[in-house]
């Protein structure tokens, strides 16, 4: 294996043993997106130099015998929306092209005092509005397992960058499943933890009750070890729980013998492709076959309920956090052509309608109507109890069952351009969406294969239980081989029609 296809802890184990250095493990990853890139454009700003000097002073520090923690010397990328001082963070929007920080996230400062070192910032949906990565205003970023899909979205930039070794881990952001979505279209490990568990504090806000941060890793202990670095209390997000936070490298036991599985029955259905269903059946057999106790479950509110309560809930919240995008005190502002002035709301009109894209503007509309008066009871109100019902589903599963499993998605990785229709796209959020209506962990690992292209299994769990997470997530994933499969990062489909033509002719 090259270097770019290793595991942090893996990496960490060869830089503890001082066969190789963490400027080898930079040059490499650095060599790899000069590579490959071009071809998979999960990056939109990349911080060359900045990266070799930290990797050099890691060495230097690991040199003199300093202790370092296990993420050190490690190179890693961020969503675009994440905070970084004095790099440029866009969000993939022309609103903030040029926007450059004057600090970091919280999460951002917790990997650099863990000694991890900063590649650059990973395409993303336009303000994290998306399912495909298509809707950033830069460029769609492209499967690594085939040039001609999408890497899912919102965090696309960050699934398909570990995917094809051009990071080692990144973080990402999800919503309604804009971390593990990605995650099990690019075959890796992605978790949502519990609301509140890790800071958002320098994250670019986009539904404020639902986003988290969480880790997009090659497996499962590179999850439990990035979590261990940004999980835990910060006086600067409101939302944030003061509660201790456990080594989740603890919980990598590989035992599941009398854990209690509940499979969402209503997450079998009729939408899900009958290819990743048989996939989806052959992990639970695996689960089963380790000692787990497997049974049905129903989530009759969350599984039907979520998708339109979460484009109620989302756009609302969105419509407020994007309201402050105004030309006047962020990025963008519409020029009017020379010798004409704008009016003040000229000027607002103008910067908002040029400097966001299609799908913000859909979503911002959507929340200004429902919050609007007449509307706000109807609709959003509405919502927000319904809500309620959907923790209640949970909240019951839970008292048979220590986590529920799902496929992570209803259908494979799409093309580029296929799905033109928002809500063939909103659908197929619609098993990750209930977990963050409710605010519960959860984690998606790959489960195996469909004509060369990832599966993912998602694993949800009661609220701060990212223990029960690991455990069965480790156990399967130690058990089977999917995690050990990396990207070809070629054309499928394109040179199949290539081919065909060859023979035409
Ligand atoms: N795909 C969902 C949406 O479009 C989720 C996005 C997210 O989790 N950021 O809103």
């Amino acid at each position: 294996m090259d270097i770019f296809d290793l595991t942090a802890h893996e990496l960490s184990d060869l830089l503890k043993k001082r066969e190789i250095t963490d400027l080898d493990i930079t040059s490499a990853i650095l060599k790899r997106i000069q590579q490959i890139d071009g071809d998979v454009r999960a990056y939109v700003t990349i911080t060359e130099e900045n990266a070799l000097n930290a990797a050099r002073n890691v060495h230097e520090r690991r040199s003199k015998g300093d202790d370092l923690p296990p993420l050190a010397g490690i190179p890693m990328a961020l969503k675009d929306n994440f905070c970084t001082k004095g790099v440029r963070t866009t969000c993939s929007s022309r609103m903030l092209e040029n926007f450059i920080p004057p600090y970091s996230a919280t999460v951002v400062d917790k990997l650099l005092e863990n000694s991890a070192v900063l590649l650059g910032k990973l395409n993303m949906d336009e303000f994290a509005m998306g399912s495909s990565t298509e809707s950033s205003y830069f460029f769609p970023t492209r499967n690594p397992w085939d040039l001609d899909r999408v890497p899912g979205g919102s965090s696309g930039g960050s699934a398909a960058a570990v995917a094809a070794g051009e990071a080692v881990f990144a973080l990402g952001s999800d919503t309604g499943g804009s971390i593990r979505q990605p995650a099990a279209f690019c075959g890796i490990v992605g978790m949502k933890p519990t609301y509140g568990l890790v800071s958002r504090n320098g994250v670019v806000a986009f539904a404020s009750s639902m986003d988290q941060v969480g880790p997009l890793t090659k497996d499962v202990r590179d999850c439990a070890l990035v979590l261990n670095a940004i999980a835990g209390y910060d006086p600067l997000d409101s939302t944030s729980v003061n509660r201790n936070v456990p080594d989740y490298t603890a919980f990598l036991t590989g035992e599941i013998k009398g854990k209690r599985i509940g499979v969402v029955r209503e997450m079998i259905d009729d939408g899900l492709d009958s290819r990743v269903a048989e996939v989806f059946n052959n992990a639970v057999s695996k689960l089963e076959e380790l000692g787990a106790v497997v049974d049905e479950c129903s989530l009759p509110v969350a599984a039907t309920a979520s998708v339109p309560v979460y484009h109620i809930i989302a756009p609302a919240e969105a419509s407020s956090n994007l309201a402050r995008f105004d030309g006047v005190r962020y990025g963008f502002r519409a020029v009017p052509e020379k010798g004409k002035k704008y009016t003040l709301e000229e000027m607002y009109m103008k910067t908002r309608s040029e400097g966001f894209g299609p799908e913000v503007k859909r979503r911002i509309m959507m929340g200004t109507y429902v919050l609007s008066s007449g509307c706000y009871e109807k609709y959003y109100l509405k919502a927000a109890k319904v809500r309620t019902l959907i923790k209640k589903d949970f909240e019951q599963a839970y008292e048979r069952f220590d986590v529920l499993i799902t496929p992570t998605t209803p259908d494979l990785p799409f093309l580029l351009g296929e799905k033109v229709n928002p809500l063939d796209s909103y659908n197929s959020d619609k098993y990750t969406v209930p977990v963050n209506i409710a605010g519960l962990p959860a984690i998606s690992i790959p489960c195996g294969f469909v004509e060369g292209l990832p599966v993912g299994m998602q694993i949800i769990a009661p609220a701060f239980r990212e223990d029960s997470l690991f455990q069965v997530a480790y156990a399967f994933e130690q058990n089977t081989p999917y995690h050990r499969e990396r990207p070809p990062i070629k054309r499928r489909a394109s040179e199949e029609k290539a081919k065909g033509s060859d023979i035409n002719d």
